[in-house]
C-alpha cells in the first residue's frame, strides 16, 4: 500500500492513466487532500464509488501524530511520532511576513557536524515524502493557520534524502497542492556537492542555503565532516556554477561559535572567499545545548564580524534568535525527549 501524500500530481496522473481513468482525477484528489483537507477517501464526494474502491485498495491516507510541543515567544516547537514509533520535530516561527515552518527530512543525521544536536543521534532512516507533507498539514490543522514559508532546516540533511525531498517540494509548491511559492521554500545543505550539481541540473526554483560556518578548510574540517569529502573550494566553485546557471542568489548560513570561527580575521577571510558572488550571509547566534561544549559568540564579536563583512561589501544579516527556551536548536527537542530530559 502506498501513502497518498507520497504522490506528486504528475505521479497521480500516471496512476490514473494506468488504471484507465482520466488523468484530471488526480487534480480532484489533490483538491480534496490539499484544498479541502479531508483525510478519508469516503469524503471525496465527486469521485465515483468504483474509483474510490480502487483507490482504497491501492492507497492509504496515513497520519502522523503530535506527541508534545513547547511554546516560546513567536515560536512553537512540535515533536511528531511516526508510524514506526520514531520521532522528528518541526519548528513554527511567526514572522511579521507570515508563518514559517522548519521541517525535518530524516530521523537523525549522519553528517556529524560537531556543534549540532541532530548529529549526536545518528540517522535511523530517511523520512518518506508523506512524513514531510504531514508536518505541514498537521500543524496547519491543529493551529488553524496557514504556513506561508517552508525551510528544510530541521533534523536531517535534505540532500542525503534527495528524491523524497524533491517530491515533497513539488507537492507543496504545486498550485493544485499546498501552493507555497518556490521563493518561499528554502532547502539547506551542509554541502553535498554531487547533489548540488543535480539540483542545478533539475532547474529547481526554490532557494538554496548552504551551511558554511567557516572561512577555510582548516576550521571547516574541524567542525564539519562533510568538508573532508567536498572541501570548501570545491563547494564554492560549485555554487558559482549554480549562480551563473540559475541567476539565483545563494544564502550562506554561518553559526557564530565563540573562539572558533568568529574572529575579525575569519570575517576578512570569508569576505575574500565570497567576493563578487551573488550571495548573502546569515549570521546565526549559536543555540547552546547542554551536550555540546561549543559556546555562542558574544554580541560584541557578532557585531564586529558583521561590520567587517559589511565594510568588505558582503550582504549580511544577523538571524533573529528563535526558541532558545524551547530547545529549538536543531534536534534538541527530540534528543531531550528520547533521553527523558
Ligand atoms: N543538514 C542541513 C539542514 C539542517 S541544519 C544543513 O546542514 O544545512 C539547519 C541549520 O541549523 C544548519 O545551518 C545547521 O548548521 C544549524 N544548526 C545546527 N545546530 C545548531 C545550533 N545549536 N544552533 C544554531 N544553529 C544550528
Amino acid at each position: 500500500m502506498k501513502n497518498i501524500y507520497d504522490y506528486t500530481l504528475e505521479e497521480l496522473e500516471e496512476y490514473f492513466l494506468s488504471i484507465n481513468e482520466k488523468k484530471f482525477k488526480a487534480t480532484q484528489i489533490f483538491e480534496w487532500l490539499y484544498k479541502k483537507r479531508v483525510n478519508s477517501f469516503d469524503s471525496m464526494s465527486n469521485i465515483k464509488k468504483e474509483t474510490l474502491d480502487i483507490l482504497k485498495k491501492d492507497f492509504i491516507i496515513n497520519d502522523i501524530s503530535i506527541v508534545t510541543y513547547k511554546e516560546g515567544k513567536d515560536v512553537i516547537k512540535f515533536l511528531f511520532r511516526l508510524n514506526d514509533n520514531q520521532s522528528v520535530e518541526a519548528v513554527l516561527m511567526k514572522h511579521d511576513y507570515g508563518n514559517s515552518l522548519c521541517v525535518s527530512t530524516q530521523v537523525g543525521c549522519n553528517m556529524g557536524c560537531k556543534f549540532c544536536e541532530s548529529g549526536r543521534l545518528k540517522k535511523v532512516r530517511n523520512l518518506q515524502t508523506y512524513e514531510m507533507v504531514l508536518q505541514i498539514l498537521k500543524i496547519e490543522e491543529v493551529l488553524n493557520i496557514r504556513i506561508s514559508h517552508v525551510v528544510l532546516m530541521g533534523i536531517g540533511e535534505p540532500f542525503d534524502n534527495y528524491d523524497n525531498v524533491i517530491k515533497f517540494i513539488k507537492i507543496i509548491n504545486s498550485g493544485k497542492g499546498i501552493d507555497i511559492g518556490a521563493r518561499h521554500i528554502t532547502v539547506s545543505t551542509c554541502g553535498i556537492v554531487p547533489k548540488i550539481k543535480e539540483f542545478i541540473k533539475d532547474g529547481n526554483q526554490v532557494n538554496l542555503a548552504i551551511s558554511l560556518h567557516a572561512p577555510n578548510n582548516e576550521i571547516r574540517n574541524k567542525i564539519m565532516n562533510i568538508n573532508k569529502a567536498y572541501d570548501i573550494n570545491l563547494l564554492i566553485d560549485t555554487l558559482k556554477e549554480y549562480i551563473s546557471k540559475t541567476n539565483r542568489r545563494v544564502t550562506f548560513e554561518y553559526i557564530m561559535l565563540d573562539g572558533v570561527n568568529d574572529s575579525v580575521s575569519c570575517a576578512l577571510e570569508l569576505a575574500k572567499l565570497l567576493k563578487g558572488m551573488n550571495c548573502y550571509v546569515n549570521l546565526i547566534p549559536y543555540n547552546e545545548t547542554s551536550h555540546i561544549e561549543f559556546k555562542k559568540s558574544s554580541d560584541e564579536h557578532i557585531r564586529l564580524f558583521l561590520d567587517t563583512l559589511k565594510k568588505n561589501h558582503i550582504n549580511v544579516t544577523i538571524r533573529k534568535e528563535f526558541g532558545g527556551n524551547v530547545d529549538a536548536a536543531c534536534g534538541q527537542l527530540r534528543a531531550n525527549y528520547e533521553e527523558g530530559i
